[in-house]
């Protein structure tokens, strides 16, 4: 197994339409164990293949519970409510933003062994699916985020500072809804 080279934010490779994967061939499995690998060495909650230049709809993901799943051509079949949280990226080390995403999140997709099954997410594992399901379609958080401060990105994580707060700040005091 080998750690790979993830790529970063003005790479042309994270801007393109992954393909989709029509066989599990011992590449694909050799490709998945190394994207693990890498998504742990770089303690990240997920990562997806064109993030390590592979251009092939798969991605993996860690949940808080310490469970690994490896997702090949995943499709949200379902999502529901919406939470604004703190969000970052392996390929764009060192910005924080707050995006909205659902609050739940159904997904299905082919495991490894070529079976068809579905995942269901919320809170952090909802984030997760759906921001290495954006890498597939060439799309970056930051592209809809509002870009904070590393030390805010910290205080949310933490608990210690509610994202709205900022978006407040930002928005001017405005009530968005
Ligand atoms: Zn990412």
């Amino acid at each position: 197994m080998a750690i790979l080279n993830i790529i970063k934010v003005g790479d042309p490779a994270l801007r393109k339409t992954s393909r989709p994967i029509d066989k599990i061939t011992d590449r694909i499995r050799i490709l998945a164990a190394d994207m693990i690998e890498t998504m742990h060495e770089a303690e990240g909650a997920g990562l997806a293949a064109p993030q390590v230049g592979v251009l092939r709809r798969m991605v993996v993901i860690e949940t808080e519970e310490e469970e690994t799943y490896v997702l090949i051509n995943p499709e949200i079949t379902e999502r529901c409510g919406r939470q604004r949280n703190v969000e970052g990226c392996l390929s764009v080390p060192g910005e924080w933003g707050i995006t909205d995403r659902p609050e739940t999140v159904t997904v299905k997709y082919t495991d490894l062994d070529g079976e068809e099954q579905t995942l269901s997410g919320s809170d952090l594992l909802a984030r997760a699916i759906c921001h290495e399901l954006d890498h597939l379609e060439g799309k970056l958080f930051i592209d809809d985020a509002i870009m904070i401060h590393e030390d805010d990105a910290m205080d949310i994580m933490f608990g210690d500072l509610d994202p709205q707060e900022i978006v407040d700040d930002v928005e001017g005091g405005e009530d968005e809804q």
